[in-house]
């Protein structure tokens, strides 16, 4: 992800806070927002749902599996690690979806260079209507064009949390799907080519995700809504809910954080305004493939930086990836798909 802006008009107004307050303060936790059909029924359903069992999240596998991906090297699209990485996930991921879908194309970047790209698509019960996309991108950005130190900028990077702890994240959701279906149809979209932009080029960032929103796996293929993970593995991190996140995707994100909340992660789910929009894949899910997205990522209340301190940097490695916050993402996107509560 990149290309911050600013905005005035972030939609997180008065109108939730006070519903938050109202949640938080309650002990039986209530949803917030009715059901999208338009209902204005009084009769509200608890938001954690003690008679449906959800599997436990093994932060451990997925805090292994975020390791064997930077033990393949930078995932840079064109390199030896990349295609070896896209190897892997694809072998894994077919001892566990029902259909696995690889889209391989050749992309042209902003400086002209034409790089390969490979979207991979675990889908599970594919014929299911009601549908939840949860999507990460594996590969990794070619230089440290952030790193405090000049002369790194143009050094690669682990992308350790930048990418590879989404990815790690799906893995072990894919892993829990095989081994107890949910009764909704999931797709874990493994995007390409995301984070080979330039903040001055437009649309230079998330290309593999353009091209997946414009070229879908399946022919008119949608979902009720979509939940992206990207840098979701740093030590204390806090998730805040992104701009553009509320504008696509406001009650289905809000959604997602009580039920975070709810289940004990509110170190982690934050609930504070900040001014942060950033350009990621769930921008083009939600407006080119019009299936509503919001963004799990870590942010923090730094105008000039939202990102981790390590973002964009050689620091951005395995010494700063906590299997605890894999946890929190995991469980909450387990307790998304397998309870799927109205929003
Ligand atoms: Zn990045």
């Amino acid at each position: 992800m990149n290309q911050l802006f600013f905005t005035s008009n972030w939609r997180v107004g008065s109108t939730y806070r006070i519903c938050i307050g109202i949640v938080l303060s309650m002990l039986s936790l209530q949803a917030c927002h009715p059901h999208h059909s338009g209902s204005t029924s009084e009769s509200r359903t608890p938001l954690i749902n003690p008679a449906i069992s959800v599997p436990a999240f093994q932060a451990d596998s997925a805090y292994a599996y975020v390791a064997r991906q930077v033990a393949f090297g930078p995932r840079i699209p064109g390199t030896a690690a990349h295609e070896a990485c896209g190897t892997w996930l694809v072998s894994l991921l077919k001892n566990w979806a029902d259909t696995v879908y690889v889209q391989r194309t050749t992309l042209t970047t902003w400086n002209h260079r034409q790089v390969p790209c490979e979207n991979i698509i675990a889908s599970f019960n594919p014929a299911a209507r009601e549908r939840l996309l949860v999507l990460a991108h594996w590969d990794t950005r070619p230089w440290a064009d952030e790193d405090p130190n000049p002369a790194n900028r143009k050094k690669t990077f682990e992308g350790a949390d930048d990418g590879a702890s989404g990815v790690g994240v799906l893995l072990e959701t894919a892993r829990q799907l095989h081994l107890r279906k949910p009764d909704i149809g999931i797709d874990l979209l493994f995007t390409d080519v995301e984070d080979y932009g330039n903040d001055s080029v437009a649309h230079s960032f998330c290309l593999g995700t353009q091209y997946w929103a414009q070229h879908p796996h399946v022919a008119g293929y949608t979902a009720d809504y979509g939940i992206l993970l990207d840098m979701v593995g740093g030590k204390n991190a806090h998730f805040y809910r992104e701009g553009q996140s509320q504008q696509f995707a406001g009650p289905q994100q809000d959604l997602f954080w009580n039920l975070a909340n709810a289940l004990g992660y509110s170190d982690y789910f934050r609930y504070d305004q900040i001014h942060v929009t950033i350009e990621d894949d769930h921008q083009y899910v939600s407006q080119m493939a019009h299936i509503p997205c919001f963004d799990v990522i870590q942010l923090r209340d730094n105008p000039k930086n939202p990102f981790p301190p390590y973002w964009h940097t050689l620091a951005d490695n395995m010494d700063n990836i906590d299997a605890r916050t894999l946890k929190a993402v995991g469980q909450t996107l387990l307790q998304v798909i397998y309870t799927h509560p109205a929003y």
